[in-house]
């Protein structure tokens, strides 16, 4: 389940990155080839018409003199330029359209004279006009035309035509200049091909870097939602992951101030607030811990009841806040003291317990007199007051007992130390105190 949320996550930021790319390029690709259609048009309507002028001037250079008819031996009619008989007067038109691919054709009112374009036997074309709405614009304005969609031969045809001109003025003919609409079409895609590619390839760069980029946010997010889950099913040891901690962003950010309330709660529910020491729940488990490994591994642990002497003096002669400024006191030479040697709980009011894991009775002896000599060493100051304290300690070597046995052991050690004189250690192998106990 909460993969799926975090995999949705991931999802819902795939979307706002990748969709606004992916519109982005197809906006790109079809604005540039529309735009390339559009500009190639008006080249072809530029370059129609110029081919188109300069064949009619060209026919006026070569054969200067109006266009005509006359009639042939035979009855038939032929048309003539300057009294030249056009028929068969091909060349130029040929070599134009070898050279630039567009056809040619030249009217004598409607009907084919000249022409490039063959049929698809290899013949040359004739015929009239088809499409007489081209007759009536370029006879009726004596002006050219360009058309983007001229049905010729079987073929569509980007074409001009341009009016053959007489010297009277009168309009007696036309000349077309014309390319297959596909060949247009086809240079279009040729040249918005490269635009459009590198369109592409950009779209698919920035999607890899959106995708990149959105994975490792959505799997940063998932750490700190597993952490933030661990924290709120109970988990206050969990630990988040480093690369989030060491984050510079927003995320790295959250991940520590998670932390920090991770070990605030923890404090609030592991710690004492007046010694800041470990409660005695968290010493339970500790007792428990040190047990286990001890166990396991074959190694000695010991425990030891400390217990401040005549505390209760504190409180009766400075009051209540003189005790408490004892107790945090003592837990702070606990704390310097110990350092790793051993783990101290306050068990309660002024009791406290030391476990010292991997050591012997011997080795917690040691450890337990340094501690009790700084006790012993540190003068407290209250107000005007210079006080000394003293405390009892009953140390046991801890065994596979329940540990409540093994608590009470150290605590009837200590109270043996209480009714024998205080400001001592007393150790379980030293005192039996079954034997102790039959004795009283
Ligand atoms: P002994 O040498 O036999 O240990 O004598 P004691 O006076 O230290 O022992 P006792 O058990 O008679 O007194 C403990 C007192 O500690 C009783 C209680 O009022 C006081 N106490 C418990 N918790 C606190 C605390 O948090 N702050 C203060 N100021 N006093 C506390
Ligand atoms: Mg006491
Ligand atoms: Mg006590």
């Amino acid at each position: 389940m909460d993969k799926n949320k975090s995999s949705g996550l991931r999802k819902r930021i795939l979307i706002i990155t990748i969709i606004p790319i992916l519109l982005l390029g197809f906006l790109i690709a079809c604005f540039s080839y529309f735009q390339f259609n559009k500009t190639m048009e008006h080249e072809v309507q530029r370059n129609l018409k110029n081919v188109a002028m300069a064949t009619v001037r060209a026919y006026d250079h070569i054969y200067p003199g109006d266009y005509g008819v006359a009639e042939n031996e035979d009855g038939s009619y032929r048309v003539t330029k300057g009294g030249v008989d056009l028929t068969d007067k091909v060349e130029y038109i040929d070599e134009l359209h070898n050279d630039s691919g567009i056809d040619i054709t030249l009217f004598y009112l409607d009907i084919r004279i000249l022409t490039t374009i063959r049929n698809e036997r290899g013949n040359r074309i004739s015929g009239t006009v088809v499409n007489k709405m081209v007759v009536d614009d370029i006879f009726g304005s004596g002006e050219g035309h360009f058309y983007n969609n001229m049905h010729v031969n079987g073929t569509n045809y980007y074409a001009y035509y341009a009016p053959l001109i007489n010297s009277d003025g009168s309009v007696v003919g036309m000349m077309f200049a014309g390319k297959p609409t596909a060949v247009v079409k086809q240079d279009v895609m040729r040249s918005a091909i490269p635009i459009i590619g590198i369109a592409i390839a950009m779209m698919i760069i920035v999607s890899f870097i959106g995708t990149s980029f959105s994975k490792e946010l959505a799997q940063a997010i998932g750490k700190e939602k597993n952490f933030l889950g661990a924290i709120a099913g109970g988990n206050l040891r969990a630990q988040l992951d480093a690369s989030i901690i060491a984050r510079k962003d927003e995320i790295g950010e959250m991940g520590r101030f998670t932390v920090h309330v991770q070990k605030f709660i923890r404090d609030m529910i592991e710690r004492d607030p007046l010694t800041k020491l470990y409660t005695r729940r968290i010493g339970e488990l500790k007792i428990q811990y040190a047990q286990q490994s001890a166990l396991e591994n074959n190694s000695p642990y010991c425990v030891a009841m400390c217990d401040i002497d005549f505390f209760k003096k504190f409180n009766d002669t400075y009051g209540h806040d003189c005790g408490d400024q004892v107790l945090r006191e003592t837990a702070a030479i606990f704390n310097r003291v110990l350092f790793r040697e051993g783990f101290a709980v306050r068990w309660g009011g002024e009791e406290f317990i030391i476990i010292y894991e991997e050591m012997n009775m011997d080795q917690a002896y040691k450890a337990l007199s340094k501690l009790r000599e700084e006790v012993i060493n540190h003068v407290l100051e209250y107000g005007e007051e210079r006080l000394n304290i003293t405390m009892t300690f009953g140390l046991v070597e801890g065994d596979s007992r329940n540990i409540n046995d093994i608590v009470k052991v150290a605590d009837e050690l200590l109270y043996y130390g209480k009714t024998h004189g205080r400001n001592q250690i007393v150790r379980g192998d030293e005192v039996d105190i079954e034997a102790e106990e039959k004795s009283e």
